[in-house]
């Protein structure tokens, strides 16, 4: 289509692509000024001129206001586009979504000692491959491997890039071109294309198959044993739960008749909580102590799932065992970089007090708060909430049912509290739920909850007073402009 310019001229309210200033020009307007001297030439050039042709085809298309191309519309724009690109990619949300260890949302939260440790450590130089005492090179492992082992009583321990990673590494270095039998009901996916008969196979190991998807039974290992087989292995199924007429083989039991035939067993523990959860009123997650303390050989888990810290994979094991890991190639290639290394030391450190941890820890924090507190904070905010999105919704406080997430105890529920947001009109309820749940999530502090049963629901489980509460009140006025 050949748009002629002339043609937007006869309509009196748009402009031409005539009437807009040169790149140089509209650089060099006295608003601009201040942009050039903040930002410098690159960007200010850079974003005019994207500006500009922006503008131009507006203009072609006959679309273009008159009032765009004034002087202080175009600065102000400029301005906008500056902003838009200096803003970051990676933001705060409020996670209002009931699941406390939220794979999208980033998982765990860093404690703060953690990030103070963070902090200081990537600020300047430090000793992260260097001995101190001796004044030679260092192992980035010894960072955390006598913290690992003091808490989990392992005789060695080393960490790479998450728990994928460490999977990967154990099959590759302990059964490359040899065979690891896995039980069918421990095949699991973890999302993110991570399945444990493709790990097998990147890991350039072949995956041997035992039992059913519901049964599996000690016999079943002893006879898939030959002269290829290198590992035994057991899975945690941690997203799933396998129920009714099921039977599995503990570690005990896979150890003992791996070691029988001097073979070494590793486990894949996913979550891998420190400190049982019991004793917090949890449900009971396997610990990577009870694991060691079976006679398995090896086990891994992630650092940002209920542990608490950065993405990490931990490996704990028999000297024997975890050296061979340490020493594999492709160690390197996944090692653990000093910005999530630093994080997870001083996270590990807090298990040194565990009598502190539900406080320290904000994974443990949230997890344990008193549904009691959760209650009265959904009605303390109700009404500002109801106002606020007076008249189209009406907002009451409800009971919720919330996750631990990350794969970690799929079918246990959190009793939790929070605002149960429900369409004053059923008729267009769900488009108006729909936009809702939109603009929470074009707040400045975007806020993600989640539809259910013809509700928005707000989980305030991980809203927390000290640090949440006032932003969320105070952008409240946002939602009254952006729901008509
Ligand atoms: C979560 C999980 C993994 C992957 O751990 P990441 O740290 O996310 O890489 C592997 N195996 C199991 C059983 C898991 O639950």
């Amino acid at each position: 289509m050949n748009a002629r310019p002339d043609e937007s001229v006869v309509h009196g309210s748009k402009a031409s692509a005539k009437d807009l200033p040169s790149v140089d020009r509209l650089i060099r307007s006295p608003a601009s000024a201040a942009l050039l001297a903040e930002h410098g030439h690159t960007l200010v050039a850079g974003e005019a001129r994207a500006l500009l042709d922006a503008l131009r085809a507006q203009a072609l298309a006959g679309e273009l206001p008159a009032a765009a191309v004034q002087p202080a519309a175009l600065d102000a724009a400029l301005r906008a586009r500056i902003e838009t690109r200096l803003a970051p990619r990676m933001r705060r949300v409020l996670n209002l979504t009931g699941t406390v260890i939220h794979t999208n949302l980033g998982r765990a939260l860093l404690a703060e000692p953690a990030l103070q440790h963070l902090l200081a450590m990537m600020a300047g130089p430090n000793n992260l491959e260097y001995d101190l005492a001796g004044g030679g090179r260092g192992d980035r492992d010894a960072i955390v491997e006598e913290l690992l082992c003091t808490i989990t009583g392992a005789q060695a321990a080393t960490v790479v890039n998450n728990n994928a990673a460490a999977v990967l590494l154990t099959i590759a270095a302990l059964a490359r071109g040899k065979e690891v039998i896995v039980s069918r009901g421990e095949l699991v996916e973890i999302g993110g294309a991570f399945r444990m008969p493709d790990v097998m196979a990147a890991a350039g190991a072949t995956l041997v198959e035992v039992g059913t998807t519901n049964r599996t039974h000690a016999h079943d290992y002893e006879r898939a044993i030959t002269e290829r087989t290198a590992l035994l292995m057991k899975v945690h199924t941690s997203n799933y739960a396998v129920q009714g007429f099921t039977s599995s083989v503990d570690e005990a039991e896979i150890a003992r008749i791996a070691h029988a035939q001097g073979l070494p067993m590793a486990t894949d523990l996913g979550s891998g909580a420190l400190v049982d959860l019991a004793a917090y009123g949890l449900p009971h997650e396997p610990l990577p102590q009870e694991k060691l303390a079976a006679g398995c050989d090896v086990v891994s888990f992630s650092g940002d799932k209920l542990l608490g810290g950065p993405q990490a994979g931990l490996i704990v094991g028999t000297k024997d065992a975890v050296g061979r890991i340490r020493k594999f190639p492709m160690k390197r290639a996944l090692r653990m970089s000093k910005l999530p290394l630093a994080a997870l030391e001083a996270t590990l450190r807090l298990y040194l007090r565990p009598e502190r941890l539900a406080q320290d820890l904000p994974a443990l924090r949230l997890l344990t708060r008193p549904e009691p507190q959760i209650r009265a904070l959904a009605q303390q905010l109700a009404p500002a909430v109801a106002q606020a999105l007076a008249p189209r919704f009406t907002v009451e406080v409800a009971a919720m049912q919330g996750q631990i997430g990350s794969g970690s105890l799929p079918v246990e529920r959190l009793p939790s509290a929070g605002l149960a947001i429900a369409p004053a009109q059923k008729k267009g309820a769900g488009r108006a739920l729909d936009e809702l749940a939109a603009a929470l999530r074009a707040l400045p502090l975007p806020v993600i909850g989640r539809i259910a049963d013809d509700r928005l629901l707000l989980d305030l489980r991980c809203l927390e007073e000290t640090r949440d509460v006032q932003p969320f009140l105070a952008q409240l006025t946002h939602l009254e402009a952006t729901t008509p």
